[in-house]
């Protein structure tokens, strides 16, 4: 039978009914370690009780009531981002690529309200991933995401990934702001040093420009900060927020400073159900978790843990692990074999992960993962990288034979 659903995703033949943790059971009852967590999503993992309380809890009360009214629930979840945050305001979207969106908008705007609307140009990178809309395709910049739907949308001007030289030179008086993933993730785990981070908002400084983060992979937690920009040592003037602020819930968030907020006047943007009820219950939830003591000490634990461990399936599997990268749990194995058909042999040993740009998977673990999550992880991958061992074995006697 053929699928009624639009055909833009290969989805494996596979269907989750529920979840606990680390875990998913599929239709047939298999167990899968889940260390893809929906493309960083599922934070807390599945079915979190604390996730699951707010939501039902909040589903008996109200679902929607437009922007138009107060929503207290939204003002605390503000409240909260901005106290743990450089941030002095928030915008909630309901995805990434609306975040973006709106921070688009707003560093554009900012520029056109101090009287230079002519800056409105952004500088992104290579290899970035910012979203699926009509902007967010041109600001990442991809051929295969632009390629036959019509003109790329004006204003975006892409520098290769750690060109200083380049990126200076691509700087105009029409330039409004930077745009950059603090860690490349589709792009393939691809880290921006600390030091190159504080050198764009040194520049950004000089030059009047606004320096933009997108978080929506690298946020809430998933480095063992609560932002990756903390690691930097500085701070952005707008970042852009999603995945596992909403621990599947779908939503997102845009927090800037007030200066860079200063375009942003009544009636300027909008959304029919960002920052609804139902959401903003939700990533409170995420937060009273994510901001609870020791919590990030857990993540930074398990992220070395693991990437140690990681370091150790290299070393025993050199024909098919070529490089272990990522900090946290946003790690990647770059592979020498192509990354589908490594993510295809970790799904037939029940495991979940994500390929990536750059030949590499990503793994994604929820936040809660456990020691011996890490250790069911390593099981899996080991088997993985033993049955792609057997395969290029046989392929290696047969050419001999022939
Ligand atoms: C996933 C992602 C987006 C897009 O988020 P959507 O919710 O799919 O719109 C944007 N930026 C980054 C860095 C992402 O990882």
């Amino acid at each position: 039978m053929t699928s009624p659903l639009l055909g833009t995703y290969a989805r494996a033949d596979v269907a989750f009914e529920r979840g606990e943790g680390a875990w998913l059971v599929a239709q047939d009852g298999q167990r899968y370690l889940d260390f893809g967590g929906g493309i960083a999503v599922n934070a807390l993992g599945h079915a979190h009780p604390h996730l699951v309380e707010a939501l039902t809890e909040q589903a008996k009360k109200v679902w929607h009531v437009s922007n138009l009214y107060q929503i207290p629930e939204g003002e605390r979840l503000a409240r909260r981002l901005v106290e743990s945050t450089f941030a002095d305001l928030v915008f909630f979207s309901n995805s990434g690529a609306e975040a973006n969106e709106a921070a688009i908008k707003m560093a554009r705007r900012y520029h056109a309200a101090q009287g230079q609307p002519e800056r409105f140009r952004i500088l992104t990178f290579e290899g970035a991933f910012h979203g699926r809309t009509l902007a967010t395709i041109a600001a990442g910049g991809q051929k295969k995401y632009l390629e036959g739907f019509g003109p790329k949308v004006e204003g975006f001007d892409q520098v290769p990934f750690g060109d200083h030289e380049a990126m200076r030179a691509a700087i105009t008086p029409e330039t409004a702001a930077i745009l950059i993933e603090p860690i490349q993730g589709e792009g393939g785990i691809r880290p921006v040093p600390n030091q190159c981070l504080r050198g764009l908002r040194d520049l950004c400084d000089e030059t009047g420009m606004l320096l933009i983060f997108d978080e929506v992979q690298t946020g809430v937690g998933r480095t063992g900060k609560l932002f990756a920009y903390e690691w930097s040592g500085i701070a952005p003037d707008i970042m852009s927020v999603a995945k596992g602020i909403g621990g599947g819930f779908p939503m997102g968030a845009c927090l800037a400073t007030e200066r860079a907020a200063s375009g942003m006047t009544p009636g300027s943007h909008g959304t029919t159900f960002g920052g609804n009820p139902l959401a903003m219950a939700v990533g409170n939830a995420v937060l009273d978790v994510v901001l609870a003591p020791g919590f990030l000490d857990h993540v930074s634990q398990m992220g070395l843990l693991f990437r140690q461990r990681l370091a150790e399936l290299k070393d025993r599997h050199p024909a098919v692990v070529a490089e272990i990268r990522g900090s946290g749990l946003m790690l990647g194995i770059k592979t020498h074999v192509p990354n589908t058909a490594f993510a295809a042999a970790v799904r037939d040993a029940r495991m979940l992960v994500i390929p990536a740009g750059d030949n590499v998977v990503r793994l994604l673990p929820p936040l809660i993962v456990t020691q011996a999550d890490v250790g069911e992880a390593m099981q899996r991958l080991d088997a993985a990288c033993a049955a792609i061992e057997g395969e290029l074995k046989a392929i290696a006697q047969r050419g001999a034979a022939e």
